[in-house]
């Protein structure tokens, strides 16, 4: 095959104890998943159907055991963390019942949603779409995958993010508001989802701003944790 550019990379993930990589596809990412962040962002926490937006696949930045830097992006005042858990998709397909949904997911690791608040939240009130606040490049730095066939899903373990040492963001991923397998059940409804995609199910409350040089130290109980720096 020709092409009239050279094709953009494969942007992949390391595998847990494994040489292969994970090969990222599409980014889903689920809005306000947490009731305590959802008041924090200004909201009533309910039960209204999940909301999705995405992130591209140049999002995706792997973080291996020596941590990550990403770099500050352009046009923010107020880069914000949020620690999420991210569910990586193995096989794809539509309208995927919630029973079989944890079927579809290869498995499991520590991500971050790096958000320009001042930009995701001018958008909205102005009910623009999301993406300069969201969608930009190494905006989602993600840990190892943790296979399900070797841990299983997680139900319930301790979330949490420090910034230079001082807690930030602790919670449990017990309380998802919509679990994994209802976030694939729904989102499987509108688009069918294919091996490679990730979920990145949303996060709890305590988000704020880093700056020039901060480090993030994220984690999920079973699933290791990431260092992620600012650069400088
Ligand atoms: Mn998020």
């Amino acid at each position: 095959m020709e092409y009239a550019v050279s094709p953009a990379p494969v942007y992949a993930l390391a595998v847990a104890g494994r040489s292969e990589q994970f090969p990222v596809n599409r980014i889903f990412c689920v809005g306000r998943n947490y009731a305590a962040h959802a008041r924090e962002m200004g909201k009533d926490p309910d039960r209204d159907p999940p909301f999705f937006f995405m992130k591209p696949a140049c999002a995706a930045m792997a973080v291996g055991a020596e941590g990550a830097t990403i770099p500050y992006p352009p046009m923010t005042a107020n880069f914000h963390h949020e620690i999420e858990l991210v569910a990586v998709i193995g096989k794809g397909g539509a309208n995927i019942p919630v029973e079989q949904a944890l079927e579809h997911v290869y498995g499991y690791a520590v991500g971050l949603d790096m958000t320009r608040r001042d930009l995701q939240l001018d958008a909205r009130d102005k009910g623009r779409p999301w993406e300069f606040g969201k969608s930009f490049a190494h905006s989602a730095p993600i840990g190892p995958v943790h296979r399900a066939a070797d841990i299983g899903h997680p139900q319930e373990a301790a979330i949490a993010l420090t910034v230079n040492g001082e807690a930030r963001q602790s919670s449990d991923i017990a309380k998802l508001i919509w679990s994994v397998a209802e976030s694939i059940a729904y989102l499987s409804q509108y688009e069918t989802i294919e091996p490679g995609d990730v979920i990145m199910t949303g996060t709890p409350e305590g988000v704020n701003a880093v700056k020039r040089g901060d480090e993030m130290r994220g984690s999920i109980a079973g699933l290791g944790e990431i260092v992620v720096k600012v650069a400088a």
